[in-house]
């Protein structure tokens, strides 16, 4: 297994989580982008988001909910979350995984 989030998943390198539940956790992004920037993944591969929502809806929603309590966490009022599919959208991770971005002003549309 290559998967560097299966690697991280399964602690075979270690990492300082964040969170954790049966089913997701979550760990700072190495090149963080914003003040806070935390990766939520599910413990188990998928590749991407919509991959995941069909095959562990529940997994999904918890990745939303993690971001909401480790953004209540920080004491952030307001956050970014994103998802990106496929390499020209920015993956370059593929094992899905919700970037939860907080801690200064975002622009819209996104870059
Ligand atoms: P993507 O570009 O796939 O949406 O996001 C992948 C994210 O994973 C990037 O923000 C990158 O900085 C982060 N990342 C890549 N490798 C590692 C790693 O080994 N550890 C951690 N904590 N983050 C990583
Ligand atoms: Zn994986």
């Amino acid at each position: 297994m290559t998967c560097i989030f299966c690697k991280i998943a399964n602690k075979e390198i270690p990492s300082s989580f964040l969170y954790e539940s049966e089913k997701v956790l979550a760990f700072n992004d190495l090149t963080p982008q914003a003040p806070v920037h935390v990766l939520v993944i599910p413990k188990a591969h998928c590749e991407n988001a919509g991959e995941l929502a069909q095959a562990d809806p529940l997994a999904l929603a918890e990745l939303f909910t993690a971001a909401m309590q480790i953004a209540a966490d920080r004491g952030l009022d307001g956050y970014r979350t994103a998802f990106n599919t496929g390499a020209s959208a920015g993956q370059s991770v593929f094992h899905a995984h919700l970037h939860l971005l907080g801690g200064r002003p975002f622009a819209w549309p996104p870059g």
